[in-house]
C-alpha cells in the first residue's frame, strides 16, 4: 500500500471494503511521519497515542456500520484550531504552553464523525506570513525541494499532505494561506466564502478575513472534506445561516457553456513565465471542455496589498491584545510590576513579524491616523468588492495565477517584508471581498509545482469544485508526489 498516493475517496472505499483498518492506516501515516518529518518539520505536535485510540474507536464504529464519510480517516490540523487537551500553539512562543480547554467547531465536527487526528501542523506564527519561516518551531520545508519554503501560513498542513503524512489537512486563509501553500506543494486548496466554515476555536488573526478550509490532493477530496466541516454554527456570530449543502453534487457535471474571466491586471510580466505558460496550457484544456474566456478588469489589484496590510494588522493588533501574560500563555520571569509583566511577556514571546504587525495596526488605528489609513483601506476594500461584482456580471469564475512565482528558497524574502507581502498579490483581494477560491496544480517549473487559482461568486464552492474536478479529470498534475529522503 502506497499510502502517500491515496486520496480521501480511495481511503473511504478501502475502509468500506475492509482492505485496511483505520488502525492500520493510522499506524502507516505515523510511521511515515516518524521516518521523514525530521527533514520536513511539518508537525509541531504528533498526537500518536490519541490517534491510535481514536482509530480503534473508529474501527468499532465501522464494524457497526455507523459511518460518516470521514470515519476512520487520519487527518492533520493546522495548529491554529483549538484541540481539547492538546497543545494549540499557533507556532508562537506565546502559546507554547497552551493546552486548549475545548475544541474548535471544525475539530468537534470531525471528532463526531470519528475521523482521526494525527497531529497539529506547523505554520507562520499567528498565521502571519507567506513562507512558514515565521514559526517558533523553525521553518517547515517544501517536500518537493527541501531548500524551498512550502508557502504559508498553512505551510505545515500543505507540506504534510504533499509528503504523504496525511491524506488531507485543515488550513486557514486570511490573505492566501491555504491557496499559496497548496500551489507551492502541488495540492488543491480551498478557501470557502467568508462565513461558511465556523471560526469558533480558530485562533483569531484578522477576524473579518480569516476563514478555515481544506488542503487536499484533489478537488473531489476537497468537496468531501468541506462537507464535513462546513455549516452554520451559533457559536460564531459571522457564521452564515444557510442550509447545509452537498459540495460533491456538481463534481461530474460538464463545464459546457461556462464563462471564465481573465483579469488583465493579473496576467502581467510580474508573473514567472513558467506560470503563465502553464496557465495558457490549462486554458486549452478548459476550452476543450466547453469553457469560453473573457477578459475582465480588477482595477484595484495594485491597492489591495496596501489595504490588506492596514486592515489585517489593525485587526491583529486588537485580537492579540489578549496575550498579556495574565490569563494564559507566556508570562515573563520575575516581573517588577504589572506593566513590566505586560511589556516583557509580549516582547519575549511574540516573534519579529507579529510585533511588526501589532505596531503597524496600533499606528493605523490611532486617533491621528485612523482616517488616513484604516478608513481609507476600508474604502479600498469596498472598491475591491465592487470590482469583483462587476467582473462576475459577465463570467462564472475568474482564473488567475495563485502566486507570482513557484516556491522560493528559504531565506530569500526574510530580510524584506514588502517583498514577502507582494507574494500575496493574487490571493488577498479574494479575502477582502469574502469570496471563495481554490488553487489547483497546473504544471511544474523543474521540480517545483505550479498552481492556478479559480475564484467564484459568493457561495459558489460546489461550482468551483466542479470546475477543478473536471480539469483534474483531463490532467494528471494533481497525482504527482515528491520523493522523500530520510534525514
Ligand atoms: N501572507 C498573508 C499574511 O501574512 C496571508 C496570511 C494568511 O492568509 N493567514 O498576512
Amino acid at each position: 500500500m502506497n499510502i502517500e498516493q491515496l486520496t480521501l475517496a480511495e481511503l473511504q472505499q478501502g475502509l468500506k471494503d475492509k482492505r485496511f483498518s483505520s488502525l492500520e492506516l493510522t499506524q502507516s501515516y505515523l510511521a511515515r511521519i516518524k521516518d521523514f518529518d525530521a527533514t520536513i518539520n511539518s508537525f509541531i505536535t504528533v498526537t500518536d497515542e490519541l490517534a491510535l485510540t481514536a482509530a480503534k474507536l473508529a474501527d468499532e464504529q465501522l464494524a457497526k456500520g455507523n459511518t460518516s464519510p470521514l470515519t476512520g480517516i487520519p487527518l492533520a490540523h493546522k495548529d491554529i484550531f483549538c484541540t481539547d487537551g492538546v497543545k494549540t500553539s499557533c507556532a508562537s512562543k506565546m502559546l507554547d504552553n497552551f493546552i486548549a480547554p475545548y475544541n474548535a467547531t471544525v475539530i468537534e465536527k470531525l471528532n463526531q464523525q470519528h475521523s482521526v487526528m494525527l497531529g497539529k501542523t506547523n505554520m507562520d506564527e499567528f498565521a502571519m506570513g507567506s513562507s512558514n519561516e515565521n514559526s517558533f518551531y523553525g521553518a517547515c520545508k517544501n517536500p518537493w525541494e527541501v531548500s524551498c519554503v512550502p508557502g504559508g501560513s498553512s505551510g505545515g498542513s500543505a507540506a504534510a499532505v504533499a509528503a504523504g503524512f496525511a491524506p488531507a489537512a485543515t488550513g486557514t486563509d486570511t490573505g492566501g494561506s491555504i491557496r499559496q501553500p497548496a500551489a507551492f506543494c502541488g495540492l488543491t486548496g480551498l478557501k470557502p466564502t467568508y462565513g461558511v466554515v465556523s471560526r469558533y476555536g480558530m485562533v483569531a488573526y484578522a477576524s473579518s478575513l480569516d476563514q478555515g478550509g481544506v488542503i487536499t490532493k484533489n478537488a473531489e477530496d476537497a468537496a468531501i472534506f468541506l462537507n464535513a466541516i462546513a455549516g452554520f454554527d451559533a457559536k460564531d456570530s459571522t457564521s452564515v445561516e444557510k442550509a447545509n449543502e452537498d459540495y460533491t453534487r456538481l463534481l461530474s457535471a460538464s463545464l459546457q457553456g461556462k464563462v471564465i474571466g481573465l483579469p488583465e491586471e493579473y496576467f502581467s510580466d510580474q508573473v514567472d513565465s513558467a506560470i503563465s505558460q502553464s496557465i495558457e496550457a490549462a486554458k486549452k484544456v478548459l476550452e476543450q471542455q466547453g469553457v469560453t474566456f473573457k477578459s475582465v478588469n480588477l482595477k484595484t489589484t495594485e491597492q489591495a496589498i496596501s489595504a490588506y496590510y492596514i486592515i489585517a494588522p489593525s485587526e491583529a493588533s486588537a485580537n492579540l491584545q489578549r496575550y498579556d501574560g495574565v490569563r494564559y500563555g507566556y508570562r515573563c520571569d520575575n516581573p517588577k510590576d504589572l506593566e513590566d509583566m505586560f511589556v516583557r511577556s509580549r516582547t519575549e514571546a511574540f516573534g519579529e513579524e507579529v510585533q511588526r504587525r501589532i505596531l503597524i495596526g496600533t499606528y493605523a488605528l490611532s486617533a491621528g491616523f485612523y482616517d488616513a489609513y484604516y478608513r481609507k483601506a476600508q474604502k479600498i476594500r469596498r472598491l475591491i468588492k465592487e470590482d469583483f461584482e462587476n467582473a462576475f456580471a459577465v463570467c462564472d469564475f475568474i482564473l488567475a495565477p495563485t502566486t507570482p512565482t513557484p516556491a522560493f528558497k528559504i531565506g530569500a524574502n526574510t530580510k524584506d517584508p514588502v517583498a514577502m507581502y507582494l507574494e500575496d498579490i493574487f490571493t488577498i483581494s479574494v479575502n477582502l471581498a469574502g469570496l471563495p477560491a481554490l488553487s489547483l496544480p497546473c504544471g511544474f517549473k523543474g521540480n517545483l509545482p505550479i498552481g492556478m487559482q479559480l475564484i467564484g461568486k459568493p457561495f459558489s464552492e460546489a461550482e468551483l469544485l466542479q470546475a477543478a474536478h473536471q480539469f483534474q479529470q483531463a490532467t494528471d498534475w494533481h497525482t504527482k508526489t515528491p520523493v522523500l529522503t530520510k534525514a
